[in-house]
C-alpha cells in the first residue's frame, strides 16, 4: 500500500500554541492549508490539556504566554512524550527563556514575526521525519499482517514445515511444533540447539551421520534417491514416526535458509506392511500362504538344478480333521490350526519355509536337507504334535509324505511323489511319516 508523501502530511497532527489572537488566527489558517489536522491553544496549560488529549505529531508554541508559558509546557510534555517534534516561536525579548529551553532539546526557532513561507518549510521539513516513520510503521504493520495470513495458511498444512539454516529453527508451523510438544519455536529452539539431531540415526533412513564432510543436509538429501529420501523422529508421545522429507532452498538477499516439509508415512508403511502381509501370509495361522511358498519354492528348486543343493518337502496332513469341525465346531477347527501351526513353526529352522497348502494341509520345504534326514525331522514334528493337546480338542496326529527334489522335478512332479507318500502314511494307519525319493 503506496501513500503520496503530501497525503501524509496532510495527516501529520499539528499544536499551535500562541497567545496573541490575532496572530494565533493568521497563522492557524496557514497551518490548516498544509495539514488537515491542526489543534490551536492560547497558553501553555491549555495546549498541554490537548497535547494530552491528542498526542500530536509537532507542537508549534510562543514562548511568553500567560498561565503557562511554553517552556513549561515543554517540560510535561517531554514527560509524555520525549520524542515529540517542538518548535518555538521567538521575540527579542525572549532571550531569558531561550537559555532554559536549550536543555529541553528543542527541534526549532522561528523568529517573530514568522514568515508563513518559513513556517511552511519548517513544518514540511519536520514532517518529512514523521511520515518516514508513520510510513515505517506502516509497512512494518502490512509485514505483520501478511506473517499472519502466511502463518495461519501454513498452520493448516498437515505436512510439518520448518525453515531453517540447519542451526537454528527460524519458522516452523503448528504441525510441526506440536509434534514437538513446543508452543512456539523459541521453546523448541532451546531444547534442540542443532536441529538435525531430531532425525533418529536409524539404518534405512536418513540423518546427520551420513553427512560428509563440509555437506549439508540438503546436499546429502540430493545424493539420495527420491525413494530413500525418509526421516525418522520421535514425536513429543515417545512415538517413532517415519517421514518423507523434502528440502527446498530459499535465498534472500544473499541469506540461504531452507525450507523442510515433513510427510508423515508412518500410516503408509503400515498399509503397506498390510498389503504386503495379505499377499504373503495366511490370514488365520499367520504362516506363509501357498502363493507365497510356490515363488519360494520355484528359487529353490533352480538352485538345486545349478547347484545340485539337498532340498527336501514336507507335507502334512491333520488326522480326521473333520471330526475336530464336526464335535467342537468351526472355531475350535480353527484353533487347531493355530495350534498345528504354531507348534511346527517353533520347532523348525528359520531357513526352513513353512507354508498353509489349503484347509488342513501344511508344507515345509526344507533347505540343505536330504530326505533321510527330513524323515527324522517329520518324526520329531509328529511327536510334537502328538504333545501339543489342545484344551478342548485334546491330541491332534498328522501325517507326513516326504521327498527329495530332484534337479529333472517341476513343482507338479516333486508334489505328486509327496502326496503319493502322504497317501501312503494315511493308508498305512496315520499319524505316520513316508517317504518316496
Ligand atoms: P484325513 O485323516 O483323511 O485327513 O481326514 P480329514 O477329516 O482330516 O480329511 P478331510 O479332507 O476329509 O477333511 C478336511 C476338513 O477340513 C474338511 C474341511 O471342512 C475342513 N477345513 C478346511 N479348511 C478349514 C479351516 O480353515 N477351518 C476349519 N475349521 N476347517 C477347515
Ligand atoms: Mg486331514
Ligand atoms: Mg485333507
Amino acid at each position: 500500500m503506496e501513500i503520496p508523501p503530501d497525503e501524509l502530511h496532510k495527516d501529520v497532527s499539528i499544536l499551535y500554541v500562541e497567545d496573541e489572537e490575532s496572530i494565533r488566527e493568521g497563522y492557524g489558517r496557514a497551518l490548516h492549508r498544509i495539514s488537515n489536522n491542526i489543534y490551536t491553544a492560547q497558553n501553555g496549560q491549555e495546549g498541554l490539556e490537548i497535547f494530552k488529549k491528542h498526542r500530536p505529531d509537532i507542537v508549534i508554541s510562543d514562548i511568553k504566554m500567560p498561565i503557562m508559558n511554553g517552556i513549561d509546557m515543554l517540560k510535561f510534555i517531554r514527560k509524555i512524550d520525549p520524542h515529540c517534534q517542538v518548535v518555538f516561536t521567538t521575540a527579542h525579548n525572549d532571550s531569558a527563556y531561550l537559555l532554559e529551553a536549550l536543555e529541553l532539546e528543542v527541534n526549532g526557532y522561528l523568529q517573530k514575526p514568522v514568515s508563513k513561507d518559513l513556517l511552511k518549510s519548517k513544518v514540511q521539513k519536520l514532517s518529512q521525519n514523521i511520515v518516514k516513520e508513520k510510513l515505517a510503521l506502516l509497512q512494518q504493520k502490512e509485514i505483520e499482517a501478511q506473517k499472519a495470513i502466511l502463518q495461519n495458511v501454513l498452520d493448516h498444512e498437515q505436512n510439518l514445515l520448518l525453515v531453517t539454516d540447519f542451526q537454528n529453527a527460524l519458522f516452523a508451523n503448528k504441525a510441526f511444533l506440536e509434534t514437538f510438544g513446543a508452543k512456539e519455536i523459541r521453546e523448541f529452539n532451546q531444547r534442540y540447539s542443532n536441529i538435525l539431531d531430531i532425525f533418529l540415526p536409524l539404518p534405512n533412513y536418513l540423518h546427520q551421520g551420513l553427512l560428509k564432510e563440509g555437506e549439508n543436509f540438503y546436499d546429502m538429501l540430493l545424493r539420495h534417491e527420491d525413494t530413500k529420501r525418509t526421516v525418522t523422529l520421535i514425536t513429543v508421545d515417545g512415538e517413532p514416526k517415519a517421514y518423507k522429507i523434502n528440502i527446498s532452498k530459499i535465498v534472500h538477499e544473499d541469506i540461504e535458509s531452507y525450507l523442510i516439509s515433513l510427510t508423515d508415512i508412518t500410516k503408509m508403511n503400515i498399509q503397506k506392511l498390510g498389503t504386503e502381509k495379505k499377499a504373503f501370509y495366511d490370514n488365520l495361522t499367520g504362516v506363509y500362504n501357498r502363493n507365497k511358498f510356490d515363488e519360494l519354492f520355484e528359487s529353490e528348486l533352480n538352485r538345486v538344478k545349478r547347484y545340485h543343493n539337498d532340498a527336501s518337502i514336507m507335507v502334512l496332513d491333520i488326522d480326521h480333521f473333520k471330526k475336530f469341525n464336526d464335535t467342537y465346531g468351526h472355531l475350535i477347527g480353527d484353533e487347531v490350526l493355530v495350534l498345528l501351526a504354531k507348534t511346527i513353526r517353533n520347532n523348525i529352522r528359520n531357513t526352513d519355509i513353512f507354508a498353509r497348502w489349503g484347509g488342513e494341509e501344511f508344507v515345509l520345504l526344507l533347505t540343505e536337507t536330504p530326505s533321510d534326514i527330513a524323515c527324522k525331522i517329520a518324526d520329531n514334528l509328529r511327536v510334537k504334535i502328538e504333545d501339543a493337546h489342545h484344551p478342548k480338542a485334546g491330541q491332534i496326529t498328522a501325517s507326513f509324505g516326504i521327498t527329495q527334489l530332484l534337479a529333472s522335478d517341476t513343482i507338479q512332479s516333486a508334489f505328486q511323489r509327496c502326496d503319493q507318500a502322504l497317501y501312503m502314511a494315511k493308508a498305512a494307519g496315520r499319524n505316520r511319516v513316508e517317504c518316496i525319493v
